[in-house]
C-alpha cells in the first residue's frame, strides 16, 4: 500500500524551510474532524505543511489585487501545497487545499498540534520546537492513507509569560486567550486598512516577537 507520506517526502524534501505531517481525520479532536467530515467528507486524511518563516520580510502582508491578503510565506506555501496535490493527483489520490482559517473556520493550529507538528503556547501560536511561533501553516485534505502513530508530545512553552506581559491588549492570561479583545485593539489602531502605495496590512507580532522559543527571524524586534 502506498501512503500519502511516501508521496509527500520526496517533495518536501526540495524545500529545507519545510516540513510535512499527516494525520487520519479520525484522529482529530470532534471540532476539527466535524469540519473535514462536512467539507471534505471523502478525505481520511489531514496533511499538514509548515513553511519556516526565517526573515520577517516573509510575514509582510499585503493586499493584492484579488482582494485577497497575501505575504510571501503564504505564497510559497501555496505553491508547495499545489506541488503536493498534484504529487498525490499523479498517484491517483484526491487532495484539496483547505481555504486559510478566516475563510474556512478550521484552526489550523489545532490540526497542526494533534499532526505532532509543535504544541500551541499561551500566546496561542503553535510553537514548533525549533522554529518557535515563525511557521506559517497549510492544510490539505487527502483520501491518501496516513502512516501516523499517535505521539506523546512534550510542552515547548515554557510559560515565561513574555506574551502576557507584552500583549498590549491585555488579551493573554496564563490560561486564556481573549480572541475578541485581541482583534478590537487591532482594529482600534486601523492594522486591517492597508497602509501606502503598497498597500500592506501592518498586523500586530508583539506577541510572536517576544516568545523566546525557536529560531527568530531576521528582522524581527
Ligand atoms: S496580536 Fe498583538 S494584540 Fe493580539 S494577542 Fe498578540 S500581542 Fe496581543
Ligand atoms: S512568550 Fe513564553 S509564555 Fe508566551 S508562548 Fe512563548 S514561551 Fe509560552
Amino acid at each position: 500500500m502506498i501512503f500519502a507520506e511516501d508521496i509527500i517526502n520526496p517533495v518536501i524534501r526540495n524545500y529545507p524551510c519545510c516540513a510535512a505531517w499527516a494525520i487520519p481525520v479520525s484522529s482529530l479532536a470532534t471540532r476539527e474532524r466535524e469540519f473535514f467530515s462536512r467539507f471534505f467528507p471523502a478525505s481520511g486524511t489531514a496533511i499538514v505543511l509548515g513553511y519556516h518563516i526565517v526573515t520577517k520580510d516573509e510575514w509582510r502582508w499585503f493586499l493584492k489585487e484579488d482582494g485577497l491578503h497575501h505575504c510571501d510565506a503564504d505564497d510559497r506555501s501555496k505553491k508547495i501545497c499545489e506541488e503536493i496535490a498534484n504529487a498525490l493527483g499523479a498517484c491517483g489520490f484526491r487532495t484539496d487545499i483547505v481555504p486559510y482559517p478566516g475563510e474556512s473556520g478550521l484552526q489550523f493550529r489545532s490540526v497542526a498540534e494533534a499532526a505532532g507538528a509543535g504544541r500551541i503556547g499561551t500566546n496561542v501560536f503553535l510553537l514548533h520546537p525549533l522554529w518557535g511561533p515563525w511557521i506559517q501553516l497549510s492544510v490539505l485534505a487527502t483520501d491518501a492513507p496516513s502512516r501516523y502513530r499517535p505521539v506523546c508530545h512534550a510542552p515547548v512553552c515554557t510559560r515565561c509569560g513574555e506574551c502576557v506581559l507584552a500583549c498590549p491588549a491585555g488579551a493573554i492570561r496564563e490560561d486564556s486567550f481573549d480572541g475578541l479583545r485581541c482583534r478590537s485593539y487591532r482594529a482600534e489602531k486601523g492594522e486591517y486598512i492597508p497602509a501606502g502605495p503598497e498597500k500592506e496590512l501592518r498586523y500586530c507580532t508583539i506577541c510572536a516577537d517576544v516568545c523566546p522559543i525557536g529560531q527568530r527571524p531576521w528582522g524581527a524586534r
